[in-house]
């Protein structure tokens, strides 16, 4: 952090201000220039309040050179983050995952035979709402523990590890038996939520929120991760800008971007992003080619009478030959990608 102090700025002030510094266990080296006096800080200076340092009368600007997520971040920890699940499977070591399922859980009928065809398609991971963050308090909000009883029948009859969403922190002991929990974009700055996900043992799926930039994220996953739960997994969802012809814009270069600052994997949702079925594959695709690790797609036995999102799911059998095509592209992907 570089701090540019007024001209006015007494020695007495200036001393002030780096005895407050070094009380936060940051070492301040100090420039004294022609025309102004600049106070560099050097160690770890993620928990120092930008705001309360530019609020001080001595101080003209302070600019921060370091990034302010440390645990997320790839510099201070250079490898690939791979989360093994105790079932074995894997995210982030190189192998593309299939996430795939409803939005909503309905009934066994449904979890069930969309379970069995996705695991046939390929999938890895089945995927259903159970606590749905719905806009209208009139749609279906999900039917919340049952729900999960029900993910946890598809789960015994394929094999395929769950991911479902949380929506409030006094729901984490209904999440139990989840193998991966999930925070909705709603909820990507519920912090109280985050600081009880960092606590668990257990792979946590971060959604980017609406309309939060790159290093909010972080920061969200940061929270996680400062908890001392160091699974955390990010999902680009798409966010909200002017266009309208999709339901969000896919923030396609959101993934290199992430691989760069972070060594979190990352997983593309290419439903929520686009809102449209025959979008989902070309926006699949784009995530392959920018290097996710995996690809969560909305899929329903029967998406015309879907309680939540049927105008953006897949069919078994579209999803079918999504998948087939999304393991090609990884090949020739992986084969002309530079290491
Ligand atoms: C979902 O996965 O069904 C969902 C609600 O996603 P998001 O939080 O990205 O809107
Ligand atoms: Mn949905």
């Amino acid at each position: 952090m570089i701090i540019v102090l007024k001209r006015n700025a007494t020695k007495e002030k200036i001393e002030e201000l780096k005895g407050q510094l070094m009380q936060q266990g940051v070492a301040v080296n100090t420039w004294v220039g022609q025309h102004e006096t600049v106070l560099g800080l050097i160690g770890d200076t993620t928990a120092i309040d930008i705001d309360y340092i530019g609020a001080q009368d001595i101080v003209e600007s302070v600019k921060r050179v370091q990034e302010p997520y440390k645990k997320a971040n790839r510099k201070f920890h250079p490898s690939n983050t791979v989360i093994t699940l105790p079932s074995g499977e894997k995210i982030g070591d190189g192998e593309l995952v299939l996430m795939a399922g409803p939005c909503s859980v309905e009934s066994k009928e449904q979890i069930i035979e969309v379970a069995i065809r996705i695991k046939k398609a390929g999938a890895k991971f089945l995927r259903g709402g159970a606590f749905k963050p719905r806009t209208s308090p009139y749609s279906f909000q999900g039917l919340h523990e049952d729900g999960i009883e029900l993910l946890l029948a598809a789960k015994k009859e394929t094999g395929l590890p769950i991911v479902t969403e949380i929506m409030s922190k006094e729901d984490i002991h209904l999440f139990k038996d989840v193998d991966i929990i999930q925070v909705g974009a709603r909820n990507m700055q519920n912090f109280e939520l985050l600081k009880e996900l960092g606590k668990l043992e257990k792979p946590i799926l971060l959604k980017r929120g609406l309309a939060n930039t790159i290093e909010e994220f972080l920061m969200s996953a940061e929270y996680i991760l400062a908890g001392g739960n160091e699974q955390v997994i990010l999902c680009e969802r798409g966010i909200r800008t002017f266009e309208t012809y999709t339901r969000n814009t896919m923030d396609i270069s959101a993934v290199p971007i992430l691989k760069k600052l972070s060594h979190l994997p990352i997983i593309v949702d290419p439903s929520h992003a686009a809102g449209i079925p025959w979008l989902v594959e070309p926006l699949a695709m784009a995530g392959v080619a920018t290097g996710a690790d995996g690809i969560m797609i909305e899929v329903h036995n029967n998406p015309k009478k879907a309680l939540s999102d049927g105008a953006q799911s897949l069919t078994p059998d579209q999803f079918d030959e999504i998948a087939k095509r999304i393991f090609k592209a990884k090949k020739a992907f992986d084969s002309c990608k530079k290491n």
